[in-house]
């Protein structure tokens, strides 16, 4: 099992690690501080050092938390120093973060529930759902999220058990199936505002997402809106 050093500390920039796994063109850590992908957020990018060397590590692979690099490989039983690419990591953190406030903000006040969401280095994809769903709502609810973050809620992630979990449905954001095959599950709460299941990475408080900025609203339907939303520094 790998250590994810992300999981307890979302701001750690730089690791030390040992190389368990290397194939083709990836390497597997017993620690590694590298976000693999996974609910919508993109896995990190960044360098790993080892030997005098400096190696890129382009992408994840998920399924067994390996570093995708670009160069020379290290050996196995190395000792390497991972160091990731931190302006788009931060980047990331904020924009996760602020789709969680857009999220309570348009269950809360709209009842308009998301259905998936992609995010990417400073700008995001949110999927909505809900019967007559106008510009002018989604306008309000970007707004009303601006309003949550001048507030600087702080925010923070904790485990809870299965059985604690599933007697908590108003955490459940997504299909419960999922969760079947864990036995404590990570979530990650805006203190007296919103909580969710969530292996993701986030800013400490609100204020750090700045200003969320809405970009293009798109019908997907009668039930279904897409709209792209940027944060910018306030
Ligand atoms: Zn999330």
């Amino acid at each position: 099992m790998v250590e994810l050093l992300y999981l307890n500390d979302s701001y750690l920039k730089e690791f030390e690690a040992e190389v368990l796994e290397a194939s083709d063109n990836w390497i597997v850590l017993d620690r590694t501080a590298f976000y693999p992908g996974g609910g919508g957020q993109p896995s990190d990018t960044g360098i790993i050092k080892f030997g005098g060397k400096e190696v890129k590590v382009v992408e994840m692979k998920r399924e067994n938390v390996a570093h995708v690099i670009d160069g020379e490989l290290p050996e196995i039983g190395e000792k390497i120093k991972g160091i990731i690419d931190w302006d788009r990591r931060y980047k990331i953190m904020r924009t996760h973060t602020a789709v969680h406030v857009i999220s309570g903000v348009a269950f809360q006040n709209f009842g308009v529930k998301i259905t998936g969401n992609q995010l990417y280095s400073g700008r995001a994809r949110v999927d909505l759902s809900f019967e007559n769903l106008t510009r002018e709502i989604v306008s309000e609810i970007i707004e009303g999220s601006n309003e949550v973050i001048k507030k600087d809620l702080k925010v923070k992630a904790y485990y809870l058990t299965k059985e604690e979990f599933m007697n908590a449905p108003e955490l459940m954001r997504v299909n419960p199936k999922l969760y079947e095959k864990y036995d404590k599950i990570r979530v990650v709460e805006i203190e007296n505002f919103d909580a969710q299941a969530d292996g993701g990475t986030h800013v400490r408080s609100l204020k750090e997402i700045g200003k969320i900025v809405l970009e293009k609203y798109e019908s997907k339907g009668k039930r279904n809106k897409r709209i792209y939303v940027r944060v910018e520094n306030e």
